[in-house]
């Protein structure tokens, strides 16, 4: 059984938890980089991204997490977690950091205040067994995609008025897959269905980035 690491700093981490160990694998809270020592895949849940970056730092796991990460641990973040995955951050604050392992621009809050929150039921690339039940909250979006970063996701958006403006090729980018790497949008921890969790699991089984020993 993988056992799986969730960012326990802040955020809707007994969701994650919950959600990894519906999804088969073991799943613990990591706090201190011992913690992360004993993990084969992380997770970084959503909440908020600013507070995260801050108290990354004050626990000192911002280096150990970001070393990991490069070393090719596989990783999870949803939606703050995606922020924090980001190699380029827009409407963030000016000392919000994120470890860039994947590729990408995020911009906060993109789905504007009046949809501070939704629901849609959305196809991801990879997840088979029909439409699964997204959930935004004050939810970022992905605007670049780098090289080899897979766009497993997408959906429209109120805020894109009109066809053409900005959300080519049927909506804003929500989802997204680069080598270990995984990062949602929305919360796939806050439902029951844990089939994006199997997902993460199974790439968690197929990489080759075990405890540190
Ligand atoms: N808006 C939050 C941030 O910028 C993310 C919201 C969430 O994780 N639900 O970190």
């Amino acid at each position: 059984v993988p056992q799986i690491g969730v960012l326990a700093l802040q955020g809707d981490v007994v969701d994650h938890m919950r959600a990894l160990e519906a999804a088969g694998a073991r799943a613990v809270p990591v706090r201190r980089a011992s913690e992360l020592d004993a993990v084969e895949g992380l997770v970084i849940p959503g909440g908020e991204s600013t507070t995260m970056s801050k108290l990354l730092e004050i626990f000192d796991l911002f280096e150990p997490v970001k070393k990991r990460l490069d070393a090719g641990l596989p990783v999870f973040g949803s939606c703050a977690g995606m922020i924090m995955l980001a190699d380029e951050v827009l409407d963030g604050r000016p000392d919000q950091r994120s470890f860039g392992a994947i590729p990408m621009t995020v911009r906060r809050n993109a789905f504007g205040r009046q949809v501070d929150s939704f629901e849609t039921e959305i196809a991801i690339e990879g997840v088979a067994g029909g439409p699964f039940r997204a959930v935004f909250i004050r939810a970022p979006w992905v605007e670049r995609i780098g090289e080899g970063v897979q766009v497993l996701a997408r959906v429209d958006s109120a805020s894109d008025s009109g066809a053409g403006s900005g959300g080519e090729q049927g909506g804003r980018i929500v989802a997204v897959r680069a080598g270990a790497c995984l990062a949602t949008s929305f919360h796939p921890e806050v439902t029951p269905d844990a089939r994006v969790h199997e997902y993460f699991v199974d790439m968690v089984r197929g990489a080759d980035a075990g405890p540190v020993e």
